[in-house]
């Protein structure tokens, strides 16, 4: 069978380049998921160009109509949802049933933006003088750069580019080059369901290459990262110097906290689930448990031999419950913190290791690693790892526990594990990071409310919810004397 190769669309047209790239499955590395086009720096100028020419139209349409829009992407996206899915597993590594709960999230966060299209709430309020009518409308930005990241290679690019177009906005997205295929689809969608050629352009390729061109394309206005601290950090320094609007979600090292009172097998379950689960590549990942010293070594033996339970292996197979990590440079990156951590705490209590026996040697396959009694000033409890390895940490009682997982940069996700009501009350405050979970895994959120953290780990306005839509739009505000 021939590898299919994807085209960059811009405005309304399926552009191929004289270069192409591969997206190759992780976990067989000689199968080549798919061909894409390899846009250029030109090809990022032409779609910002298109974007600004579609803009009149766009925004002038109303906000039903391009909601209308969005129901028929979503619709065309269930239509496709198992082969969505498989592709999605072949292409980024997560298991098959993790795939198909993204591409559901996907096309719920399309059908949720769509109805935003009908209600786009601003304000009316009562005037102090007589006769005067005052209101604020909300009115698009205009083009806005998309840059996604490969670990919610649809989820992302999806809760980006719906409540950007039902705002009225129009996008160059540039996904990440590990799995691109998912976000091509969703591009598909739309452009089948009649998006009007130039309302979106999608170009993948080189992300310093494009990303430069992004930043410099006169037309942009606003800009949506999703990635890692290094390029966030850069885009944000560019972005100031155009003073465009700009959002940012980057990396974390996400603590949960157990404490002695938790439900126990429950506080097990949620710590390895979000430790291992989607192979440690989530951006709310646990990356360190921080355990009350009074269940410490029984929790850590209970954990280990949770752990031990999971299954490695490709996710297309049945049972499978940790895929492989998404590329070599991933795998070389989770190998090396593997390798710190051995110098700085001793032997992990389990892993370590690659896994290049019972099939899976061709695949980017990593055991999933505890290494226990680790310090607070330790490289594997500041650094994110992105991978499936696990720093458990031991804490003298609540307050000591609330100090351990506060003592980061970064502040994306944080989880409690208690049976304590008043310790919740007392955690919710204190805790810093953008989204709490309590007797929950840190990871697995919903596209209902606002998504995104504090400190080191976030820049601007939140994503998803009706929090997405203060980015994506401004305010004009009316008085009117009758
Ligand atoms: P990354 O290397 O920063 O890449 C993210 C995106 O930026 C990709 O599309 C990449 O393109 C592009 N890029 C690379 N260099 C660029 C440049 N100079 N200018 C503009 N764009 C550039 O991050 P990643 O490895 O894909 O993702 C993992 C990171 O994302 C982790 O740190 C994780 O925590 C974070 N993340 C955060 C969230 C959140 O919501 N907070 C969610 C998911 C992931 P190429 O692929 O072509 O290099």
């Amino acid at each position: 069978m021939t590898t299919p190769t994807f085209a960059n669309y811009i405005n309304g047209e399926w552009h191929e380049s004289a270069q192409t790239f591969e997206d190759r499955n992780p976990a067989k590395t000689d199968e080549v998921v798919a061909q894409f086009s390899k846009g250029t720096a030109q090809d990022i100028a032409n779609a910002a160009d298109a974007a600004a020419c579609a803009f009149p139209a766009w925004s002038a349409t109303a906000g039903p109509a391009r909601g209308a829009i969005l129901y028929k992407a979503a619709d065309l996206l269930d239509r496709r949802f198992e082969s969505l899915a498989a592709e999605m597993t072949r292409e980024e590594g997560k298991t098959l049933p993790e795939a198909k709960g993204e591409v559901r999230r996907s096309i719920n966060i399309f059908r949720y933006f769509a109805g935003e299209g009908a209600r786009m709430p601003g304000f009316i309020v009562p005037s102090e003088r007589d006769r005067v009518h005052m209101f604020a409308i909300r009115k698009p930005i205009g083009v806005a750069g998309l840059v996604t990241p490969w670990n919610f290679p649809s989820a992302i690019p999806a809760w980006k580019l719906a409540p950007a177009l039902v705002c009225g906005n129009t996008v160059v997205l540039k996904p990440a080059s590990a799995a691109p295929l998912s976000s091509w689809r969703i591009v598909e969608a739309l452009h089948e369901a009649g998006i009007p050629r130039g309302v979106v352009n999608f170009v993948a390729g080189s992300g310093s290459e494009l990303g430069s061109a992004l930043i410099a394309a006169k037309p942009l206005k606003a800009i949506s990262f999703t990635g890692s601290c290094q390029i966030g950090n850069w885009l944000h320094a560019e972005a100031s110097q155009r003073r465009l609007r700009i959002q940012l979600e980057m990396g974390g090292k996400n603590p949960t906290i157990v404490l002695a009172d938790a439900e126990f097998n429950s506080a097990v379950e949620n710590v390895a689930n979000a430790a291992f689960f989607s192979t440690g590549q989530k951006c709310t990942a646990t990356g360190r448990a921080i355990v009350e010293d009074a269940i410490y070594d029984k929790f850590l033996t209970a954990l280990i031999e949770r752990t031990r339970k999971l299954k490695v292996g490709d996710g297309m197979q049945p049972g499978i419950d940790i895929g492989p990590l998404v590329d070599q440079n991933q795998l070389d990156t989770v190998l090396r913190y593997i390798e710190i951590g051995k110098k700085e705490v001793g032997a992990p209590k389990i892993g370590g290791n690659r896994i290049t026996t019972g099939g899976l040697e061709k695949g980017y396959f990593v055991e999933p690693t505890i290494f226990a009694d680790v310090e607070e000033s330790m490289t594997i409890a500041r650094e994110e790892i992105f991978g499936p390895v696990l720093a458990v940490m031991r804490a003298k009682n609540f307050d000591d526990a609330m100090r351990i997982a506060n003592n980061t940069a970064f502040g994306l996700s944080s989880s409690i594990q208690t049976t304590n009501l008043s310790r919740v009350f007392e955690y919710i405050p204190r805790a810093e990071a953008g989204l709490l979970t309590i007797n929950l895994p840190s990871a697995g959120v919903e596209y209902q409310l606002p998504f995104g953290g504090t400190k080191d780990s976030s820049f601007g306005p939140k994503e998803q919810g009706p929090a997405a839509m203060e980015f994506y739009s401004d305010y004009k505000t009316v008085y009117l004397k009758y």
